[in-house]
This record gives C-alpha cells, structure tokens and sequence, in this order.
C-alpha cells in the first residue's frame, strides 16, 4: 500500500498492481520493440454508404510482444506517449502505411472514389506539438511516393485545440500539403461547434457512441432523440462540407439508420474487422462490394 499524498492509504489490489506491473514492462519495452520490429499495422475498411464500394482504410497499430503476445494499441498508446516513444512510433506507422497505400494506388488506380483508396493515419496529441510534424509528413509523402491526396490524418478535437481553445496553426499547414484531415471521435471532446467553420478539416467521424444508439434496441422516444442528435450532426457537417463517416457500425439496422440520415461513410465491424494489408488487397482486386 502507498500513500496517495492526501493522508490515505490505498487498499493493496492484487490485480491493480499486475497491471501496473505489466505496464512498466511495456514501457520499457517499447524503444527497443521498435527496432525489432514487433509492431504490424492492420487496416480496416471506410464503406461508401451510397453504392457500398470500399472508399478507404484506417490504419491501426498493433504490437506483437514477444512475451505477452499480441497487445492491443488502448494498452500501449497512452503509455507512448508519456515516454514520448509515440513520436517514433508514429512515424513509424505513418511511412509504413503509405508506402502500403502507394502500392495499392500504382495496383488499383482506379479504386475508391475512382483515383485510388486512401489511408487514413491517427496522430497523437504529442505528434500534433512535435516541430517536426509537417516535414515529417511531406518527406515521407515524398520517399513513398504516395500523392497527398490520398493520405487522411486523424486527430480528436481536444488533440486539434491549443491550451487557449483555439485550432493549432500546424492544421493550415499540414492542410496546403493537400492532405486529408477528419476529427475523430467527434462529438466526445469540445461541445463548441463553432470552431468546425474556422478548420481546414475535409471529414468528421462520428464517435461509435453515437452509431450504438442507432440499433433499434432502446425504446422509441430514446430512438427518436439518438436520431435527432445524429441528424443534426450530419446536417451541421455538410453545411460546412464535411465528409461524415460513422464509426463502429456493427449491425444492419445501424447501417440502415445512419445511410437514411444521410450519413456517407460507414466503418465497423459489420463491413469488416480490422485485416492484414492482404485480405485489402484481395477486397481491392475482387472489387467488392459489402
Ligand atoms: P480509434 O481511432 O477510434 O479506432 C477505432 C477503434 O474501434 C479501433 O480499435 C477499431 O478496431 C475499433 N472498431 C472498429 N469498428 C468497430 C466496431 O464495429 N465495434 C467495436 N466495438 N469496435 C470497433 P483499436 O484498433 O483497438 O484502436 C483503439 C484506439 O487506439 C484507436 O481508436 C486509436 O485512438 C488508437 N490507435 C490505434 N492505432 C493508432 C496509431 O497508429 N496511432 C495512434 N496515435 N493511435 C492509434
Ligand atoms: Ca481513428
Ligand atoms: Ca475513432
Ligand atoms: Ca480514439
């Protein structure tokens, strides 16, 4: 037991402490599971909700620890950036799935939105704050040969505000490389709205909380207000020209619900789970459909 600094003392948790232990192991672990590279990127599919054609994937991290086995990003990401390991780590992630997207555009050119599927990378708030960040992008656009607009980058509304509430200038900056910026998770961060008009974001991705009420299991009255908040997002959205994209859709009735409030992207495990490059590119060349 250890004090917490306010006179108590903390009742000894057998379970608390193994995962306090397991989570200084994996920080220590992570400079070093970088160069034997331990981590792998899985991408999952952004679904055209009109004519239910693949638009674009998400890159998602995943580390395979030699001793614990494959461990989920919620378990790691945090922890790099505390230590600052992210900033590597997200570099890392950032060529890596470009130069798989350039290798799908030069394969399928034709695919997406008919001028080739685009990736779409999350950056940490850490990333956002590094100097760096805009060299970084355009050198690796450059090495990757992938054309900008066929890169997105993710960031949360709490990751695009400075401490004064105001969007960081880096977003007009990675914006003229003519890439793609969404906010995710929208709709859990800033309740002020009036910031989307003063960003150079091209897309929202409507947290998952959101889509879950969606399914038709909650009673009428609770079904009719979800769908009124949902709306007025979508509606708030395309009045400024947003893309929107619903996240973690993982039933039919979702689905059917998002695409009539006129939502126009879906991704969730309905479409698919998140999949090693391969299966993408066996989607790409049987052009599926979902
Ligand atoms: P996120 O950016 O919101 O990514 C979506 C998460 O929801 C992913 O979890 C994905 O596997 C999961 N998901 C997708 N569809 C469904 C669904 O239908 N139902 C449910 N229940 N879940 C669904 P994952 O891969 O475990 O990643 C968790 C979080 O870790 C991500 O949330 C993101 O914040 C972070 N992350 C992942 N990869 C990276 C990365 O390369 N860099 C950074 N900075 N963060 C990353
Ligand atoms: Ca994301
Ligand atoms: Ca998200
Ligand atoms: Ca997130």
């Amino acid at each position: 037991a250890k004090s917490d600094g306010g006179g108590k003392y903390e009742v000894f948790d057998p379970e608390r402490s193994a995962r306090e232990a397991a989570r200084i192991e994996l920080a220590a672990d992570l400079p070093e599971a970088l160069r034997r590279a331990e981590f792998r990127l899985e991408y999952q599919p952004l679904v055209d909700l009109r004519d239910s054609r693949l638009l674009g994937v998400e890159a998602l991290v995943r580390w395979h620890h030699p001793r614990l086995g494959l461990v989920p990003p919620g378990d790691f990401i945090s922890l790099a950036e505390e230590t600052g390991a992210i900033v590597q780590l997200g570099l890392w992630v950032l060529a890596e799935a470009c130069a798989q997207a350039a290798a799908w555009a030069e394969q399928f050119p034709d695919a997406g939105n008919g001028s080739g599927l685009f990736v779409s990378v999350n950056l940490a708030a850490r990333q956002i704050r590094d100097s760096a960040l805009v060299d970084d992008v355009e050198a690796v656009l450059e090495r990757t040969c992938l054309s900008a607009s066929l890169l997105q980058l993710e960031l949360t509304e709490n990751e695009i505000m400075d401490t004064a509430g105001k969007p960081l200038r880096v977003l007009e900056e990675l914006a003229e490389l003519g890439i793609k910026i969404a906010i995710d998770d929208f709709g859990t961060g800033y309740s002020n709205l009036s910031y989307l008009r003063c960003l150079p974001v091209t897309s929202i991705k409507v947290d998952k909380s959101f889509v879950d009420g969606l399914g038709g299991a909650e009673g009428l009255e609770e079904t009719l207000i979800q769908e009124k908040i949902f709306g007025t997002i979508v509606s708030l959205a395309h009045a400024l020209n947003l893309m929107v994209t619903a996240e973690g859709v993982e039933t039919e009735v979702q689905a059917a619900n998002v695409r009539r409030l006129g939502c126009d992207a879906g991704q969730g495990w309905l479409f698919s789970r998140p999949c090693a490059a391969e299966r993408i590119t066996q989607l790409l060349a049987a052009q599926t459909s979902f």
